[in-house]
């Protein structure tokens, strides 16, 4: 017989059919009454899958049997960790598949958002080059000084690429690495003050939300870029819309908000910004590589097996 999964979330849809096919699974958000649905199975899951959507202390005290979480994505922001913990849930993440894809939007969006990329592609598309001419200058990335906020794994592999342009290289987080030779500041102001490019690589929740303030904001100055493939929840995102048209900073590049998938108004309206929908790990190899570990956290938990990668 095969065992029953709650998926709290969509995730991965050839992910979703291996679940499907190994497992019975309730897909929570297709109930009617969600309420209801987590009461009828309370006594029969054991594990669940998480794709979008919160996982909050509520839903796991509706379900009392519930043992493990696999998320499908390496942040677990979504998930209050703390209460599963307390409740002895594991929750598993799904690191470093993801790492080198990231990095690459990353680099990406430096130079797009440096260069105005989007913008110079509109300037083509909407005949502005035959009709005003030259676009304006941009900005210079080579060369320049990248401070990332969070050297773990995705700032590593985004401090490898910056390197390749010869950019000096600034980290800040809690702890100086002892395995990197990238100079380490320990205060977060003075690292924006001393970059050009401000690259926000550390998870979200509530220990790292608005760490990027208005006084950082400001430190990073009228020539200096934003960069965000963390969580929106990182910046204070009304104080950088607010300073973006002020021109106290100088550009964004944005793949994560605040309250996805709207993305402010006034945002949009900026061509000193470039804008994603949370496409970090969005190719089908590193999905399909995310939703394999998925796969084997689960298959792990129900063989009685140690879980592959178990968060905290
Ligand atoms: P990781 O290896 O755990 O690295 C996180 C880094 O952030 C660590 O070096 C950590 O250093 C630092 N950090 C943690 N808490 C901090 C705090 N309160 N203040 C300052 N720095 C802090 O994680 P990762 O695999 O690189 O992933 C990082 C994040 O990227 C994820 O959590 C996720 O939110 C995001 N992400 C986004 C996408 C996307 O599609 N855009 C895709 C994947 C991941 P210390 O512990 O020393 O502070």
């Amino acid at each position: 017989m095969k065992h029953e999964i709650l998926m709290s979330g969509k995730m991965y849809a050839k992910t979703m059919e291996v679940l499907d096919a190994t497992y019975t699974t309730h897909k929570l958000w297709e109930a009617p009454d969600q309420k209801k649905k987590l009461a009828e199975l309370a006594p029969r899951i054991r594990a669940a899958a998480a794709g979008s959507g919160k996982f909050d202390a509520a839903m796991m005290d509706a379900l009392p049997n519930l043992k493990l979480i696999a998320n499908f994505g390496v942040g677990v922001d979504s998930i209050d960790v703390k209460a599963a913990t307390q409740r002895g849930i594991a929750v598993t993440n799904t690191p470093d598949v993801l790492t080198d894809e990231v990095a690459d939007l990353a680099m990406g969006l430096v130079i797009a958002a440096a260069r105005r990329m989007a913008f110079a592609d509109r300037y083509v598309r909407d005949g502005s080059w035959v009709n005003k001419g030259s676009m304006p200058f941009t900005r210079r990335v080579h060369g320049k000084t990248l401070g990332i906020l969070g050297l773990g794994r995705i700032g590593l592999a985004i401090a490898k690429r910056a390197e390749a342009f010869g950019m000096p290289i600034l980290y800040n987080q809690r702890r100086k690495r002892s395995d990197a030779n990238y100079r380490y500041v320990a205060d977060l102001t003075e690292m924006a003050k001393l970059s050009d490019f401000l690259m926000v690589s550390c998870p979200g929740g509530p220990e790292t939300a608005r760490l990027v303030n208005e006084k950082v904001l400001r430190a990073l100055g009228p020539d200096g870029i934003v960069v965000n493939i963390a969580r929106g929840s990182v910046i204070d995102e009304p104080v950088m819309v607010r300073l973006l048209k002020e021109g106290a900073i100088g550009g964004a590049g944005l793949d994560v908000f605040a309250d996805e998938p709207r993305v402010p108004a006034e945002l949009l309206a900026m061509d000193h910004v470039v804008l994603q929908p949370h496409q970090g790990s969005a190719t089908p190899e590193t999905r399909t590589a995310m939703g394999q570990l998925v796969i084997d956290n689960l298959a792990a938990f129900f063989a009685n097996k140690p879980l592959l990668t178990k968060v905290g």
